[in-house]
């Protein structure tokens, strides 16, 4: 980032991440494998440095959403085996094969399209199996009524030529919360997975190296779940562990910086909308942030941010470009201040609960034009 640029940036501390990853890593148990998730560009976190630094500590796997993030990292010079969790067109097959990528496969009409392509290539793509445990969203389906069918098919699509498959996963959708019922449900999920597992060796002699189903909820609460691999995004950049067990850090820090402060007498209007009037003399400050940067509009009116002295709250709209704060109690706060949205001093669920959402979705919604500095 250019220096007299200053303006809005988020900065990443790649010691934080490395220092997550150690501690995730010294949670599990032996033998246990580790697959690094870096979907959405490494939930904001900037997936080629994040990819790089898990090469480096010896991950053992990656995991993308799509075909262009994959390719993204091979570019990016990352040899490790990647995992692509969403959906690939059969027409990528080849280039799927030709830069060592892993691609899910959710059906049996998937898998025998992929087989029909790699074998008309007369090559062989390396697959993981995904069920559909009760997450009832990609994956063969095997709960309830269709446990038959779904043993049956995933045998048959393990056979198919042209494909190896490596690894059966699934994915739990509640593992994060709390009560006896979540629980319950996620336990369930889990039995399912095994019960599955255990009908496709049994009945088709069909075995995968690589079993897996602990996202960042599950590593934490069910360490039972952990079986080969496990699979956690959140954990890695320092949320996610409600126990503060594994003593992990937050790695990202989200600053802007005041563009300018001015006196306004009572009774006046702030932003677009009118939505916040001036009930004193008030010291506004304007932010060189907004919703085009990933600040929710949403947090109109009912966030504040760290500033030196305190924190600010914000006041009126936030604007696509430029939010306002009241800075009338913080005299130490002035033009080209750095101001932190969420980081060290302004926890990220604050924000997130405000903004009725997660913190997943407040780090990957910081833009593109938010300049990552690595520490
Ligand atoms: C995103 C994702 C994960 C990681 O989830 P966290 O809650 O961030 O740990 C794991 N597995 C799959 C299939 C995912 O899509």
């Amino acid at each position: 980032m250019n220096e007299l640029q200053k303006r809005t940036w988020a900065e990443v501390s790649l010691e934080n991440i490395r220092h997550n990853y150690r501690a995730i890593r010294a949670s599990l148990p032996g033998g246990c494998r580790f697959m690094g998730i870096v979907k959405a560009d490494a939930y904001g976190h900037g997936a080629p440095a994040v990819a790089r630094l898990l090469q480096e500590e010896g991950a053992d796997y990656l995991a993308v959403s799509c075909l262009d993030e994959a390719l993204e990292l091979r570019r990016e010079g990352i040899r490790m085996p990647i995992l692509i969790l969403g959906h690939t067109p059969c027409e990528y097959t080849e280039q799927l094969i030709e830069e060592d990528l892993t691609q899910t496969v959710t059906c049996l009409a998937k898998a025998l399209e992929y087989s029909a392509q790699a074998v008309r290539l007369g090559r062989e793509l390396k697959t993981h199996f995904k069920l559909d445990t009760g997450m009832s969203r990609l994956g063969f389906l095997c709960a309830g009524s269709y446990f038959e069918e779904g043993v049956e098919n995933l045998i048959r699509a393990a056979r198919l030529p042209g494909l190896l498959p490596e690894g059966i996963y699934t994915h739990f959708s509640s593992s994060d919360e709390d009560g006896p019922e979540a629980e319950a449900y996620t336990r369930e999920q889990f039995a399912l997975f095994l019960r599955v597992i255990g009908a496709v060796k049994e009945r088709g002699g069909v075995e995968f190296s690589l079993r897996h189903c602990a996202n960042s909820g599950a590593v934490v609460r069910f360490p039972e779940t952990a079986l080969d691999m496990v699979r956690p995004g959140l954990l890695l950049y320092g949320y996610g562990d409600p126990s503060g067990r594994l003593g992990l850090r937050p790695c990202m820090r989200l600053v802007t910086t005041v563009s300018t402060i001015k006196f306004y007498e009572p009774g006046t209007c702030i932003s677009y909308g009118r939505r916040f009037t001036t009930q004193k003399r008030s010291r506004i400050g304007v932010l060189a942030v907004g919703y085009a940067d990933g600040l929710p509009r949403l947090l109109s009116g009912r966030c504040s941010f760290a500033a030196p002295g305190g924190y600010a709250p914000q006041v009126g709209a936030v604007c696509m470009d430029m939010c306002m704060v009241d800075l009338s109690e913080l005299p130490e706060t002035d033009v080209d201040s750095e101001i932190e949205l969420f980081g060290e001093k302004n926890d990220i669920y604050k924000l997130s609960d405000a903004a009725q959402t997660i913190p997943y979705e407040l780090l990957c919604s910081v833009s593109k034009r938010v300049p990552r500095v690595y520490k």
